[in-house]
């Protein structure tokens, strides 16, 4: 079975041995290099690394100081760690709908009341929302930019990288583009809020003992730390081998009955953390189906999101959970489909997901 995912740590080796002989095994210098590497990938100043994605949000969220009633904007169309940061920080979420174009939010659904403080938009599948509109909006409303760019490590719009309009939040769990296994990292180009999510991190400790705000332990370790620096050094390659595995998908799929193809918008950096197509009604199969054959097929996909994140039991009604009319993000997750896209994919593997699903969809191969 062709794997959604695939885990490639096979040069950590040397400095995770480093760590372990060193016998500093919590936060220390792997962290700062690390750090070091996000920063310049981001294009800010600061890298924070903390213990994962989620805690990243819930950092840069804390670090605002937000009241009770202060609301976040966001797009329902992600996975559910955005909504439950939100929530652990003690906001409220507002949610928007997203664009067709980008899965991404569309600004022309995002609303603005007297208390929304901050916009949060998620680069999904490793396409930067319309930052182009999304900066602009915020800056007219006073509103700080908190990006989930959990799956877009080293995606831009225009030339500004993810991770560089605000607070950036970034994970590196095992299925993302870069892993340490778990572990997040928070980017900004703000000295404060960058020092004060460094004492959040760290017990609000200054130094040892000295305690300036109410903090947590959001740490990375070392060892953690080691898995990922090797991978931050060859970025480019995992990107660009994704992204060639994206167009050679594209140009064999394009123009299937009922299939439409991701695109990568003009000016912006895709870094294919997932090649996403949509399963339309005049597909010969549902979405549901298509997933069984090409599972019997051999090819292995995901449906990422099967629901809206405000969808579930434990979400209706919360006080604190906003939901607007979000038609867009609603169809799209009966029609998204995540076909392999990794690096670890071989020319044959390709071709046997181009093959299975030409074969799926019209009965023979494409
Ligand atoms: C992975 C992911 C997160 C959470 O990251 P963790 O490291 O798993 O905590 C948040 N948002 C999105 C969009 C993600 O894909």
């Amino acid at each position: 079975m062709i794997p959604i995912s695939a885990v490639d740590v096979r040069d950590a080796e040397p400095l995770v041995t480093q760590v372990l002989r060193s016998g500093v095994l919590a936060q220390g210098p792997m962290v700062r290099r690390l750090e070091e590497e996000f920063a310049r990938i981001a294009g800010v100043p600061h890298a924070i690394a903390v213990s994962s994605g989620t805690t990243a949000l819930v950092a840069a969220l804390q670090v605002l100081d937000l009241e009770p009633g202060d609301e976040v904007v966001t797009s329902p169309f992600t996975f559910v760690a955005t909504l439950n940061a939100i929530l652990h920080a003690g906001a409220t979420v507002r949610f928007a709908d997203v664009s067709s174009d980008d899965f991404c939010l569309d600004p022309d659904t995002v609303e603005v009341t007297g208390r929304t403080r901050v916009l949060l938009p998620v680069h999904l599948y490793g396409q930067p929302a319309d930052m182009g509109r999304l900066a602009p909006l915020a800056a007219r409303h006073d509103l700080t930019i908190v990006e989930d760019a959990a799956q877009a490590i080293g995606a831009a719009f225009d030339t500004a990288p993810a991770g560089s309009y605000g607070l950036g939040c970034f994970s590196l769990y095992a299925t993302k583009n870069v892993t340490t296994a778990e572990g997040g990292v928070v980017t900004t180009a703000d000295d404060e809020l960058a020092d004060r999510l460094r004492l959040l991190r760290n017990q609000g400790m200054r130094r040892r003992y000295a305690y300036e705000v109410p903090g947590h332990n959001y740490r990375m370790t070392d060892l953690h730390a080691a898995v990922g620096i090797p991978q931050l050094a060859r970025l480019d390659d995992i990107t660009q081998a994704r992204t060639r595995n994206a167009e050679r998908l594209t140009k064999s799929l394009a123009g299937l009955p009922g299939l439409v193809v991701p695109t990568a918008l003009p000016g912006r950096t895709h870094v294919w953390h997932q090649y996403s197509v949509l399963v339309t009604e005049e597909a010969a199969l549902t979405r549901d189906e298509l997933a069984e054959r090409l599972a019997e097929l051999g090819v292995a996909t995901g449906v990422f999101y099967p629901r809206l994140a405000f969808d579930y039991d434990c979400f209706r009604n919360h006080p604190r959970v906003i939901v607007g009319e979000t038609p867009v993000a609603a169809r799209l997750t009966g029609q998204v489909l995540s076909l392999p896209v990794h690096p670890g994919l071989s020319e044959a593997d390709l071709d046997t997901i181009v093959d299975a699903v030409g074969q799926a969809l019209t009965g023979h191969r494409a």
